[in-house]
């Protein structure tokens, strides 16, 4: 199972990773980060297929994806 990490901090919720994932498992979180924006996480990790379609759409190069 792939292991997917925001780095919450740096996102900017606009939620390109959201529509991109194939399994539908990223949302925007409803508190906000430091910088004042809803950050992006996943709901449900056990799903993920590691396809790193979100790491790789992310304009701010926030998520990381461990295999
Ligand atoms: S790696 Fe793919 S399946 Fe996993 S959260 Fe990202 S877009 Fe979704
Ligand atoms: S694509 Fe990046 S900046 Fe946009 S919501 Fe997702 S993690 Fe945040």
């Amino acid at each position: 199972m792939a292991k997917v990490v925001f780095n919450e901090d740096l996102c900017k919720g606009c939620s390109l990773c959201v529509e991109v994932c194939p399994v539908g498992i990223i949302e925007l979180k409803s508190e906000i980060n430091k910088s004042g924006f809803h950050p992006a996480t996943i709901t449900d990790m056990s799903k993920c297929t590691g396809c790193t379609s979100c790491a790789l759409i992310c304009p701010d190069t926030c998520i990381e994806i461990w295999k």
